[in-house]
């Protein structure tokens, strides 16, 4: 019941948003005017169903309440909150950027709102709350889109943000969706694995992302996902660095610096560990822990092949190493 309602509000709220970035001045002259600075095409931008929310106090709240939304429900969804101090309604996104999030059936549950610019003194997104049908844990932004790709190339990749996505499918690489720059939850990893096992992580090369990338990946081996990774170079993100090098480039540099997960983390395990044999030994138990997650009936092969790879890269006896795995398991 709320949710259906909830849906209906989300689909008026994502016309009014639309039509506020193609058909007003305020739209063009704001919104659609940094997008196209920042090379997204129209069509790609239609076809994401990205629109603009005007930079008035409640603008978009009044339409809704002439088109007979409920406050309770509007406050619900986000899109409206109440000002603290006099207990007006006012608008969430003013002066966003908007981009609506689909569930795999297309229905808009929540959005994504962007500052314009530089973001100052405010965040530079703001997203929809919980409720009824947005639950962030259970969501990935862009499946909707995403899924026929996915299906076809039997392989998901997963970035970090909103625009990674936008400008991934615009270079023609559709197979894409977004974590929203939180750690991935087994809800997320379960959705994934509806349409492919093969997960292609790429995230930024700083620390932060690589941290981000680790702490999904037990999760991922437990739900049998083979999991791979593709770190950016240095201070870009996938939509930066496509514009940057072109289209060609950037699948040549996904080709070529994709990973796999289980190995990768050893490689930085190990590094990190240096001469250290205190923390050589912890690398070596972390990596048994991961083989350990490796469902042993679905995947004795692959379970077997890591750790004949592992052990001879950490220089370990094959048959420690698969003692340790078993007393993981
Ligand atoms: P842009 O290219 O427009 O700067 P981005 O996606 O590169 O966007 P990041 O700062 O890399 O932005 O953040 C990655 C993702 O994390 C965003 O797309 C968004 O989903 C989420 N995010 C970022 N900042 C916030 C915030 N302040 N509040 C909530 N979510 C955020
Ligand atoms: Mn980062
Ligand atoms: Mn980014
Ligand atoms: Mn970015």
């Amino acid at each position: 019941q709320v949710a259906d309602s909830l849906y209906i509000l989300n689909n008026f709220a994502a016309k009014y948003f639309s039509e506020q970035l193609w058909n007003t001045d305020e739209g063009n002259n704001i919104a659609l005017s940094y997008l196209e600075q920042r090379g997204f095409t129209k069509s790609i931008l239609e076809k994401f169903q990205v629109g603009y929310s005007p930079n008035a106090y409640d603008a978009f709240t009044q339409a809704a309440i002439n088109g007979q939304y409920n406050t309770d429900l509007l406050i619900k969804s986000g899109l409206t909150a109440r000002n603290q101090h006099n207990d007006s309604l006012r608008d969430n996104y003013r002066g966003r950027i908007i981009f609506p999030v689909h569930n795999i059936s297309g229905k808009v549950i929540g959005f994504g709102a962007r500052v314009i610019g530089k973001a100052e003194n405010t965040p530079k997104y703001i997203n929809t709350p919980e409720n009824e049908i947005y639950v962030k844990s259970k969501i990935l932004y862009g499946t909707y889109f995403a899924r026929q790709a996915i299906d076809k190339a039997d392989e998901c990749l997963l970035v970090e943000g909103y625009t990674d996505v936008v400008s991934l499918a615009q270079a023609g690489v559709e197979n894409v969706v977004a974590s929203g720059g939180t750690s991935l939850t087994t809800e997320q990893l379960r959705l994934i694995k509806k349409y492919t096992s093969n997960l292609t992580i790429i995230y930024d090369g700083d620390s932060a992302g690589v941290k981000a990338a680790m702490r999904g990946l037990d999760m991922a081996l437990e739900e049998a996902l083979n999991v791979r990774l593709v770190l950016i170079p240095d201070g870009e993100d996938p939509d930066s660095y496509v514009k940057k090098v072109g289209e060609k480039q950037f699948k040549k540099f996904i080709a070529e610096h994709k990973k796999d997960f289980i190995l990768f983390e050893m490689e930085i395990l190990l590094r990190e560990a240096g001469n250290d044999i205190a923390r050589k030994n912890d690398a070596v138990n972390k990596i048994a822990e991961s083989i350990s997650k490796i469902n042993k009936a679905e995947d004795f092969t692959k379970q077997q092949e890591y750790i004949r790879q592992c052990a001879s890269a950490m220089k370990i006896d094959e048959g420690g190493l698969t003692n340790l795995v078993n007393k993981y398991t």
